[in-house]
């Protein structure tokens, strides 16, 4: 398996985004979003999101560089549209925006409007998080066919409409809550099918709407649809997810005809710790109601109770040393950097570069 240490891959990422149109600090941002994902062991959000990337540029549906329309500025209400602009950077400046705004008056309510794919969206829970401020996100998924069946359909109607909780620590995000509402993401059934393994029991149907763990024809024909994680309760939160970001927030809705592109909306609620009581309490009270979960006998069969964000954590420190990337991938990320007409040469210079 190709192994790639953090700087190396960031580099690679770099000069495709560059070559993408990107300015250095966007490529930058997308760079560092991307590898982060990775290191967090969320792989279908990481580098291997870059041939989609390059795809949608050369169809007009993601656009560097691009400049973020303010929409509405009143007070604690924030609303920015992204046109297109590329995901990563848009949704960046717009939760620093908010961060900024959440500083001044308590909280700030953001409504960002059609990004092209934002990614994972933890990463902006820890840009909060480090910032002081709790943030809660519902984010929908749009511009394509719907991947997602709420609970009782056997065909798709929404996207994998994810949702996210942070909370400050005293080092980076106490607790951070990152997930897909479908029992896997979409992305997850990619790495599985480039990989050529299954997908968990529950989480697809078939064309005909019956259970199935081969993700060829989902991934290949795009026929069936991922399921809702836990029954109608996750449905309940994937429905509310569109809502809140789509009909809510102004952003692209599942039900207005799509394209074949990947937009992003996101509806997010900032709140600065600080002007709430005193950050360094509430730190602590999280550490104890942390503790005191965590100091459960465990279930048989399982190791440890795990808190929301601690897998990722964990990952990103195993990681850290080297990043594997399934040769399929590899290979696609390789040919959409020639698309961009990126020599291997290129790309094995700026590896190299930063092999140490
Ligand atoms: P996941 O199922 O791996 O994890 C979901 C959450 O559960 C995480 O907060 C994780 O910390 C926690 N968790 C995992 N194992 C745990 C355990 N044993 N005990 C306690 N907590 C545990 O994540 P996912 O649903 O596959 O989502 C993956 C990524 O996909 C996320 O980063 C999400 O933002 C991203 N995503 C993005 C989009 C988009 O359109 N931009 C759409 C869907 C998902």
């Amino acid at each position: 398996m190709p192994t790639f240490r953090p700087a190396a891959l960031r580099a690679v990422t770099a000069l495709i985004a560059r070559r993408m149109g990107s300015a250095e600090t966007e490529a930058a941002e997308v760079a560092d979003h991307l590898v982060r994902a990775n290191l967090a062991g969320h792989d279908s959000h990481g580098v291997g999101m870059l041939p989609t990337y390059v795809r949608l540029l050369q169809s007009s549906l993601l656009v560097p560089n691009q400049t973020a329309e303010t929409v509405l500025d009143a007070g604690a209400l924030l609303v920015v549209d992204a046109r297109r602009g590329y995901g990563q950077r848009m949704a960046a400046d717009a939760v620093r925006r908010a961060v900024g705004r959440a500083r001044e008056l308590g909280a700030c309510v953001l409504a960002l409007r059609n990004a092209a794919h934002i990614g994972r969206i933890g990463t902006y829970g820890e840009l909060a998080a480090n910032a002081g401020c709790a943030f809660v996100a519902f984010v929908n998924v749009s511009d394509h066919a719907p991947p997602q069946a709420t609970f009782g359909a056997a065909e798709g109607r929404l996207g994998t409409n994810p949702f996210c909780v942070a909370v400050p620590g005293s080092d980076g995000p106490a607790l951070l809550l990152d997930m897909a509402t479908t029992t896997i993401a979409a992305g997850k059934a990619r790495v599985a099918y480039n990989k050529g393994t299954s997908v968990p029991e529950g989480a697809l149907i078939d064309a005909e709407g019956k259970p199935t763990t081969d993700p060829t024809a989902f991934i290949r024909d795009h026929l069936g649809a991922l399921l809702a994680f836990g029954r109608h309760k996750g449905s309940g939160l994937a429905v509310m997810c569109e809502i809140m970001a789509g009909a809510v927030a102004g952003g692209m809705r599942a039900d207005e005809p799509y394209g074949d592109g990947v937009m992003n909306s996101m509806l997010a609620i900032v709140i600065d710790l600080s002007k709430l009581g005193d950050p360094a309490e509430i730190v602590g009270s999280v550490e104890a109601t942390k503790a005191f979960i965590k100091s459960a006998r465990v279930a048989p069969g399982v190791e440890e109770v795990l808190l929301p964000g601690e897998p990722e954590r964990r990952s990103a420190e195993k990681r850290s040393q080297g990043i594997e990337v399934d040769p399929t991938t590899w290979n696609d990320i390789c040919a959409a950097a020639g698309k961009l007409g990126i020599t291997q040469a290129e790309i094995d210079q700026a590896l190299g570069a930063n092999a140490g």
